[in-house]
């Protein structure tokens, strides 16, 4: 009797505590769901952050490359403007030789139009391209097209500086990048090196580059005056900028080593021993 008296209070307690392990699975399950239900709303709300800050910074990199284009407008329209006079007398002549019936001339003429049209349209193809948003997707791009194009849409600032751009040819490389984003990296490097020579004597613009490993470098050099040692620690810090006012916001260094951080590469600044300052671009090698 004694004994199963003995046995149903172990199975008494044994329930119990059974009961008290069930309240507390239940209690902890409700627990974890809560913390779980925490967690996707605090990566959700990360995750949005994430999209709202890379939203802002392809707008930076955009606001920036319109700027790059405003402080060009005046030697774009200039380059426009070259073709269009052109385009007038030669229709003003064709008029006068028909008058003259000189049909073989006029045809010449006619044909002239033509090609000056298609230059104009090949220079409004070439900022359109650039003005162009982009996503920043990375593939293999040809450093001698990103280096050849960022010179054409430059060249009204080349004349203006009256400088020599080198380009010392070698075979072409193969970079990963984003190719609107690397052409918007040069064109500013070599947009400041043509500020920097304008003012001197010696005018000259070098662009190298060159296989390391698996890296490519790239340097821009120029003759201009170089930076001084305290400002060459702030160069790419935003709104750092030495320029008149009216001429640099300081934001173009800061947003293209923004735009080559992006891409896994590097951007430094330095000054050549030989004098100017040289800009060193590092960007992983790619195949063809
Ligand atoms: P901004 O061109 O609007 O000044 P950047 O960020 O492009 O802005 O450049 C910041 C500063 O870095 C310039 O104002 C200048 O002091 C310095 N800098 C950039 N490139 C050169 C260069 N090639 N030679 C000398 N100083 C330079």
């Amino acid at each position: 009797m004694e004994r199963e008296r003995l046995e149903q209070l172990a199975q008494e307690e044994l329930q119990q505590a059974h009961d008290m392990l069930e309240v507390r699975v239940e209690e902890r399950t409700r627990d974890l769901q809560q913390t779980n239900i925490q967690l996707s709303r605090e990566i959700d709300e990360r995750r949005r952050a994430e999209e709202t800050l890379r939203q802002t910074q392809d707008e930076l990199i955009h606001a920036a490359k319109m700027a790059v284009l405003g402080q060009m407008a005046t030697g774009i329209s200039h380059e426009l403007n070259q073709p269009l006079a052109a385009i007038r007398t030669y229709a003003d002549n064709a008029r006068a030789l028909l008058d003259h019936e000189r049909p073989e001339d006029v045809r010449g003429n006619l044909h002239q139009i033509s090609e000056l049209t298609d230059r104009m349209a090949q220079i409004s193809a070439q900022f359109k391209a650039f003005a162009r948003k982009t996503k920043g997707q990375l593939v293999s791009v040809s450093l001698v097209a990103a280096i050849d194009h960022s010179l054409k849409i430059l060249a009204p600032k080349v004349k203006e500086a009256k400088a020599i751009i080198r380009v010392p040819r070698d075979e072409d490389i193969y970079v990963t990048a984003d190719s609107v984003q690397l052409e918007q990296v040069l064109i500013n490097l070599i947009g400041n090196a043509l500020h920097a020579v304008e003012p001197r004597k010696e005018r000259r613009v070098t662009v190298e580059y060159t296989t390391v490993k698996d890296d490519v470098m790239i340097t821009v050099h120029d003759t201009g005056p170089g930076i001084a040692v305290e400002a060459l620690p702030k160069v790419f810090d935003p709104f750092f900028t030495t320029k008149e006012e009216g001429l640099g916001l300081g934001l173009g260094l800061s947003i293209s080593h923004r735009i080559v951080t992006g891409m896994n590469g590097k951007l430094t600044a330095d000054n050549h021993e030989h004098g100017g300052a040289i800009f060193t671009l590092t960007l992983p090698k790619a195949d063809q």
